[in-house]
């Protein structure tokens, strides 16, 4: 199924999918606009479980769970912030590797 079905599906009606896309495509040309970038990453980025000290998996985390700690560093972490900083070190990590995503620098 592509976008542009999500977003006829239903009989028109929005979606939580069709806010999604539109969401993704209100930051992408957001970025642009002000020269920044717009990086996607990998669907199944394990950003959540991931601990982003020591980058070991934790088993999957219920909806529920606002915090945990690894059960390798003991570092303890909190959801939403845990994913934010693996989800910034993948695109960190993405544009090392691609350095031609960096927008021209004005000289
Ligand atoms: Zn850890």
């Amino acid at each position: 199924m592509d976008s542009r079905t999500l977003k006829h599906s239903r009989q028109g009606k929005a979606t939580g999918v069709d806010f999604r896309i539109n969401s993704f495509c209100q930051l992408k040309y957001k970025a642009e606009r002000e020269g920044k970038i717009y990086l996607e990453i990998g669907r199944f980025f394990s950003s959540r479980k991931t601990c982003h000290a020591c980058l070991n998996q934790g088993d999957s985390l219920p909806l529920d769970v606002r915090s945990w700690e690894c059960s390798s560093c003991k570092t303890k972490h909190h959801r939403d912030v845990n994913a934010a900083i693996n989800i910034r070190d993948e695109g960190l990590g993405l544009l090392a590797l691609e350095p031609a995503l960096l927008p021209m620098q004005a000289v």
